[in-house]
This record gives C-alpha cells, structure tokens and sequence, in this order.
C-alpha cells in the first residue's frame, strides 16, 4: 500500500489520542514566541535557497525557481506577521508545510538530496571506528555513551540556524561534537530510570523515529539501533515517506542499512531475519504529528514496548508533552534559543526524557 497524506492514522501508542496535540509551541498565543519562530523561517530562507539551486543545477531555471520560493515563502511569512490568526490556528508544523507547498508548486523535488548523500557517505566511513570505540568499553559505560552519540549526532542539523552556520562555516567533526555535549545533569535528565530499565532486560520491540541523514542517524542512532538488536529487541526504524530539510527518507534509508550491513553482521543478520525492519512513517515534516502516520507504522506498533523519538523537531517542538502507553525514550539537542530558554537551559543543551509505559 502506498501512503499518501489521505490514508494517515493515528499511532496507536499514544495514550490519550483524543487529548493529544503534536505541537508543542502554539504560536497564537504568544507575540513574542511567534516573532521568534517567524524570524527561524526567514534567517533559514537563504540556506533553503542554496540548497535549491545545488539540487536544481541540472535544470536552466533554478536560480528563478529559487527566487521564487524566497519571493512566494517569505511573502507568506510576512503575511503571518500581520494576519497570523488567518487559519484559526499557527504552529511551525503548519509552517514547516507551507513550505514544502511552495517547494512543490515550484518543483522542487527535495533540495537536500544532494548534501544528504554526502553526509550520509562521510558518516558510513567513520561508523567502523564509532562501533569499534562501543565496543570496547564496559557493559556499563556503553549505554550512556551510546545516549550522548545521539547528542552528537543530532547536532548535525541543517535545518536548524544555530548548527546550519557552523556546517556552512565549513563542517564540524562528530568527535567535536561529542566532546562537546553538556555534562550530567542534561537539561531533561532520565537517564537514571532509563538505565535502570535497561538492566532489567530487552525491551520486545522498539519503534524509533529518526530524524537527520548523515551523522545523525549514522551515528547516532545506528550505534543504539545495533546494541538494542544484539540486547535481543525487534527494532523498527521509521523515516519520513517525503522530503522535510535534510530528515533521511525511508527510501534513503534502504541503501544506507545495506551499505551498514556490508560491514556489520548484527545489521547484516537483524535485516536478513527480519529482526530490524524499515518501514515508512507517513510524515512529511521535520516535526511529527503522530496523529497522522501510515497505516503500516501504525500496525507495527501494535505490540511496541519502546517509542523512541530522536531529534529536535520530533521530541521537543511536537511530542515534548505528549504521553504514551508504553516506555519512551526522547533524544534531543536543542538548537534554538527559544527552546532552550523554556526549557530552562541554554542553546546545545541535551534531554533524555525517559517515561515508564502507563506511569503516567
Ligand atoms: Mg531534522
């Protein structure tokens, strides 16, 4: 079955479906906050732009197409200034698709296609020595390690302002990265419970969102997904269906497990017997509206015991409060001041946000 926008469900993992709502900004209910957000989409535009004109350079009008998406979004988000009660409601998810509106109008089929092919190369060549480096270390010292790999690898983001300067000021190293993430306490600290939980035994199965190509879910989130596989847990790893930023599509994300595969006999053995699975979220966004998700990710988590949601967009600016009825595991490094200042920190702090299934 293809997923289309129209034939989305809700995930059936969320605990109060009727009270849930993915959005955790609303954006008419603050002047400040909505400036804030507005001023990220209009600081971004140009990034969005290059982006554009990289992926469109086979095509002899890419630069007009690209100005035309800066004319047509950025008027509309000078027209959110203005009016923005115009749809009753304003939440960056409904921006963020805006976006991908005018991107479609215009045929922009998916911008950061080429920048996520490189990135996704680059991580696989130093995933050997990430894997080798887990290892070696004790039992436990590795789950830790492995929660501030995913840190590291979600500040690989270039959808985000804060991170996409440094990318465009000429990159940064996944070891600098993880050097560089904030010490215990973390800004959301679960990390005890989490490990507690841990040592209790495998979950059954997992359904882990993931969130940038390249480092990120290379990196980051390849490294849990195989210490869960080899823990004994089915895992399931659900990508976007369409394009959003530079998030790895699901269709990106085949090659790139085979790629992982080549050289790594607990993906190897977990894909060939169907112990990690691929399977499309539905999602269209950089944030998740878990209200709207395929038929097929919603039928896989029938009989999940993990949620894991990784990234900003998918764990702080959609789902930070939402509540589910078994165990889940938020990852994110946050990249915006706003967020950080809500949430009592400062801009790179972490969360580990780890809720037992049904304590709620
Ligand atoms: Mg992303």
């Amino acid at each position: 079955m293809t997923t289309t926008t129209d034939n989305r469900v809700a995930l059936p993992l969320l605990a109060e479906p009727d009270a849930y709502r993915c959005n955790t900004l609303d954006l008419l209910a603050d002047d400040a906050i909505r400036e804030y957000w507005l001023d990220v989409f209009v600081d971004h535009l140009p990034s969005l732009c290059q982006h554009v004109l990289r992926a469109e350079a086979h095509t002899d009008d890419a630069q007009a197409r690209a100005d035309e998406l800066a004319r047509r979004f950025g008027a509309q988000l000078e027209d959110l200034r203005d009016r923005p009660d115009q749809f009753g409601e304003l939440d960056i998810i409904m921006i963020c698709r805006m976006r991908e509106k005018h991107m479609r109008d215009l045929n922009i089929a998916d911008p950061y296609a080429p920048v996520k092919a490189q990135e996704n190369a680059a991580a696989l060549e130093l995933l050997p020595d990430v894997l080798a480096e887990l290892d070696a270390m004790p039992d436990d010292q590795r789950l830790q390690a492995l929660i501030v790999g995913t840190f590291a690898g979600n500040k690989f983001d270039l959808g985000a302002t804060s991170t996409n300067k440094q990318f465009d000021d000429g990159g940064f190293s996944f070891h600098d990265a993880r050097d560089s993430i904030q010490a215990r306490p973390w800004m959301i600290d679960d990390f005890d419970a989490l490990a507690v939980r841990w040592a209790i035994g495998p979950h059954r199965k997992a359904i882990v969102f993931v969130d940038n190509a390249g480092a990120d879910v290379t990196l980051g989130m390849i490294p849990l997904i195989r210490e869960m596989l080899r823990r004994g847990t089915h895992v399931v790893v659900t990508a976007n269906t369409k394009p959003a930023l530079n998030d790895i599509l699901h269709d990106e994300l085949g090659p790139h497990l085979k790629a992982i595969a080549a050289f790594d006999s607990t993906i190897a053995d977990a894909l060939n017997d169907g112990r990690l699975e691929r399977i499309e979220s539905g999602n269209d966004a950089p944030l998740v509206n878990l209200n709207q998700v395929s038929p097929q990710i919603a039928a896989a988590s029938q009989d999940a015991d993990l949620l894991i949601l990784e990234g900003m967009g998918r764990a702080i600016e959609t789902n930070l409060y939402a509540r589910f009825t078994c165990d889940t595991l938020k990852l994110a490094m946050v990249k915006e001041e706003q967020l950080a200042t809500m949430l009592g920190g400062n801009l790179y702090d972490v969360i580990c946000k780890f809720e037992a299934g049904g304590s709620q």
